[in-house]
């Protein structure tokens, strides 16, 4: 049974996740963002020959802290001046991202 997540802390360049057995994970925030999870981008990563494309869009991006707004018990949205906010980030697709998906 994998861990899940217990904490979510905003850093200044980076997401910080403390999971249910302590492990911490930190996932800057260009690396976040090239992996949202909405109907728009997700197809963009998945795609071997599109992923390059979108991070590099994303890497463009003035690097900021998020907003993050609960949705549910499982999941969390973030709200950023520039770039999408469309997505609507799983718990378990974060930590797939920190792992690096
Ligand atoms: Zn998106």
């Amino acid at each position: 049974m994998a861990a899940n997540l217990r904490q979510i802390e905003r850093k200044d360049e980076s997401l910080l996740l403390t999971l249910s057995d302590d492990e911490i994970l930190d996932v800057p925030y260009h690396i976040l963002r090239s992996r949202c999870p909405c109907a728009n981008c997700k197809p963009r990563w998945e795609d071997s020959h599109r992923r390059l494309g979108l991070e590099e869009e994303v890497k463009r991006l003035r690097i900021e802290m998020p907003k993050a707004e609960p949705v549910g018990r499982y999941a969390v949205r973030f709200i950023w001046t520039s770039g999408c906010s469309s997505g609507l980030w799983s718990y378990d697709h974060l930590i797939a991202v920190a792992r690096g998906i």
